[in-house]
């Protein structure tokens, strides 16, 4: 792997699902950047931190090879791709550092329609079509079942239609491809969503501190993303029904208001606050609630 190098090379996928909100949080978390030409390559401006836009099978392999640092992929994409390694022997050159909340999908065993599905022993002796052939003959070894592996690189959802497999493991979200196809999801094998990945050791040089510094932006960022700041006051009795409607809040601040048996109260609220819950909170006493965006947040 290159060393010395001095600043951090992240690569995200340059057209795709994962694009648009792999930039927004890298954004969030205080990167700007200046576009090349060819927009394969971003020059960080406010960091010394580079993006490289690539396909995002790509993404592993070029952390593997040093070429970049870190990376925004999918789960599946990156637990693959660490199974090939695994399968021909090589070490594990890189994991996932940090689940990032988008991008959720599941890699998932689709049936056709007019399976009575029984149960993975079901399986046996059948042609399953995927893209994720490592993931896939992991999970039937340990279900100890002896199923064909059909390799296909795209549109693995017609493979039953044309005869090429009996059924198929593939990414789902919605199910509307699945359903378009006549088949049914039957049960998931992996629960993805886009992570960032990064190297399994070590930098030895400045991109330690600059990925650290990263991180712990990312996290505050990660941290707040549906959280809001919660104003109120409340009678001093009324308090224990009021917090029971806050459990996904952080212990609150609390003062007295000068000469009253009122307090007023900040509290950080991770969950959404619907206008139910606002009025929920009023009837236990609540007053003056007021609900505020938190842009930022360092712990
Ligand atoms: P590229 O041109 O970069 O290779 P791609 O076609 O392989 O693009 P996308 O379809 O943009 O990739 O999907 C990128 C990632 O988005 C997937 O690897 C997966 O982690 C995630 N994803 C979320 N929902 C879905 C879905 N319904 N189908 C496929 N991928 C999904
Ligand atoms: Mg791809």
């Amino acid at each position: 792997t290159t060393t010395g190098r001095d600043r951090l090379r992240i690569a995200i996928q340059k057209n795709g699902r994962l694009s648009e909100p792999a930039r927004a949080l890298l954004a969030s978390a205080g990167l700007s950047w200046r576009e090349s030409r060819d927009k394969l390559f971003c020059y960080g401006e406010s960091l010394p931190v580079d993006l490289l836009l690539v396909r995002d099978d790509d993404i592993p392999g070029l952390i593997a090879d040093g070429v970049c640092d870190l990376g925004v992929v999918g789960r599946n994409v990156l637990l693959e791709q660490a199974g090939e390694r695994a399968e021909a022997g090589k070490p594990a050159v890189f994991r996932e550092w940090r689940a990032l909340g988008f991008g959720g999908c599941r890699l998932s065993i689709a049936v056709p329609e007019g399976w009575d599905w029984q149960g993975p022993a079901q399986l046996a002796g059948k042609r399953i079509a995927t893209t994720y052939p490592n993931q896939l003959r992991a999970w039937l070894r340990a279900q100890q079942v002896d199923a064909d592996i059909v390799v296909l690189n795209g549109s693995v959802e017609i493979a039953p239609r044309l005869g090429q497999a009996d059924l198929i493991c593939d990414l789902v979200s919605s199910g509307a491809t699945l359903a378009a196809n006549q088949l049914k999801p039957v049960l998931d094998i992996l629960r993805s969503e886009a992570v960032l990945a990064g190297p399994v050791a070590p930098f030895g040089d400045v991109r330690a501190e600059l990925a650290d510094l990263l991180l712990r932006r990312m996290d505050g960022v990660l941290r707040i993303r549906d959280s809001k700041l919660l104003l109120f006051q409340t009678p001093r009795e009324a308090l224990p029904q009021v917090l029971q409607l806050l459990p996904d809040a952080e212990p609150p601040t609390m003062c007295a208001v000068d000469g009253s048996e009122t307090l007023a109260l900040q509290a950080l609220c991770h969950g959404a606050m619907t206008w139910q819950r606002l009025e929920d909170l009023k009837r236990a006493g609540a007053r003056g609630l007021m609900v505020l965006p938190v842009e930022r947040m360092l712990a």
